[in-house]
């Protein structure tokens, strides 16, 4: 008997997730989604580049109708698969890298060094010369930062591009461990050797995803390129970084309905042992600030829109004063461009209930391979159950547990409804978990593998070079 993986798991309070049309193939193959479990190991990840080059013409198109040019960096960090890498290049993207490691295997993918930017927080040395003798534009964080460029070029005998992060002096804006004042700035680069770097770019990073924050920023970048520019720094770009908005959930209603939930549950069966996911005030049945915000509008190209349309210095629009200027607008969005890009597959191990009488559901997987640095994973399952699943248990209700040794290894923190039971073998579907969700926070803490990163050609599914060095796939698999 086949099963729709809708009518298998549901959230107590639906958060069913958006997904694409490669996702629902897959899902709706039981058996192909078993065999990747059985070759690969639980969980895997599984991904489908092709919808970055739709996300970024999105953003893209959105600049152009405002006479403006939009140079896209694909934020590496959000997911490590070298199939992103080749995607971005395929859709002739330019690449935002936060290590030595990611910068090394983009240039060798065949990325342009002009077409990327380091963003890492700490630069090594190593990491400044490899960017320095590749002609990538580094972006500038400190005064001690912009020595070690110097004295790097000055060693290799080239001239660094640079870009400085600008840390807003806006009262409206959060206060930031990131960049420098336009004035300290100002002060530093006067007194740096004009011979060995080139500002090419003023660039900033903000939380969240306000874009009337963004239009804040850049009133107060474009000033500053006024005045770089009369001190003879020939910049070219302003690039306002990542935190671009998307929306994961299908429905906005099941949003706001889950919330009024939460805010209701005074007995704590929505979530484990009453978990109030960061909600603060009791009374404001409003999402927690602790989560990321799973719906959201506007998102991309109109979000761009309003950031574009936003009242600019010059008394018309930030728009119309990007072009005065001739300045390019970059972006570096990691979530948002690979949104629809993935799924984590993982098998049910278990099934049993607390001391206390929880039932719980255990996966051979851990907590750290579907997370960010937010509260918890909002989205539904989906449930497949192949015909290799044992037999399934009576409808019941419980938690997801996973592999790492503590209480609290909840892999989401939301009570779960299984109309059907739930078997040995059937498999989990964490939806549209390529940015971040799968790689930011993965650990291989008790000694468990990571997970395998396998992405989609055109026949089948094939392994993500990433994973070249990773212990062999017979020791993983559970057969
Ligand atoms: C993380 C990061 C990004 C990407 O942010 P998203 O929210 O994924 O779009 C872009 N730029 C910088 C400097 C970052 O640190």
């Amino acid at each position: 008997m086949t099963h729709d993986t809708h009518q298998l798991c549901e959230g107590v309070a639906p958060l069913q997730a958006r997904t694409e049309p490669w996702m629902e193939d897959l899902l709706a193959d039981s058996e192909q989604c078993a065999a990747l479990v059985r070759e690969y190991g639980s969980p895997v990840n599984v991904l489908d580049f092709s919808p970055v080059a739709r996300n970024a013409r999105e953003l893209e198109d959105a600049a152009r109708a405002h006479g403006v040019t939009l140079g896209v960096c694909v934020a590496r960090k959000a997911n490590k698969a070298l199939g992103l890498v080749h995607a971005a290049r395929e859709a002739g993207l330019g690449i935002d890298v936060s290590s030595l490691a990611e910068l090394q295997q983009c240039l060798d993918a065949g990325v342009a060094g002009e077409r990327m930017i380091v963003t890492a927080a700490v630069k090594s040395p190593a990491l400044i010369e490899l960017a320095v003798r590749s002609r990538v534009t580094l972006s500038l964080d400190n005064a001690d930062e912009l020595e070690a460029v110097v004295d790097v070029a000055e060693r290799v005998g080239a001239v660094a591009r640079v870009a400085l992060r600008l840390a807003s002096s806006d009262g409206d804006i959060a206060a930031t461990r990131f960049g420098l004042t336009s004035q300290a700035w100002d002060q530093r680069v006067a007194a740096a050797p004009a011979q060995h770097i080139v500002v090419e770019g003023v660039h900033f990073h903000l939380n969240a995803y306000s874009a009337r924050e963004r239009a804040v920023v850049l009133r107060e970048a474009l000033p500053w390129v006024d005045r770089l520019r009369q001190a003879g720094h020939p910049v070219t770009f302003v690039d306002m970084g990542g935190g671009i908005p998307m929306s994961y959930l299908a429905h906005r209603e099941q949003w706001t309905r889950f919330w009024e939930a939460l805010n209701e549950d005074s007995d704590g069966e929505l979530t484990w042992r009453g978990d109030r996911l960061g909600l603060v005030d009791p009374h404001a049945a409003r999402p927690s600030p602790a989560m990321y915000p799973y719906w959201q509008s506007p998102v991309r190209g109109q979000w761009l829109s309003d950031v574009l349309t936003a009242r600019g210095i010059d008394g018309a629009t930030i728009a119309a004063d990007l072009t005065a200027r001739e300045l390019e607008l970059r972006c570096e969005p990691g979530r948002s461009i690979v949104d629809g890009c993935g799924m984590t597959l993982a098998d049910v191990a278990f099934r049993k209930s607390t001391s206390d009488g929880i039932p719980l559901v255990g996966l051979a997987m851990n907590r750290t391979q579907v997370r960010s640095t937010s509260v918890d994973f909002l989205l539904d399952p989906r449930w497949v159950r192949p015909a290799s699943a044992g037999e399934p248990g009576q409808p019941m209700e419980g938690f997801l547990v996973g592999a790492y040794c503590v209480e609290e290894e909840l892999l989401l923190r939301r009570r779960l409804r299984f109309p059907h039971g739930v078997a040995r073998g059937d498999i989990a579907a964490f939806v549209n978990t390529a940015g971040y969700l799968m790689h930011i926070l993965e650990s291989a803490s008790h000694q468990l593998p990571l997970a395998l990163n396998v992405v989609r050609t055109g026949t089948g599914w094939a392994r993500d070079q990433i994973d070249a060095g990773a212990p062999a796939v017979a020791h993983r698999a559970l057969a």
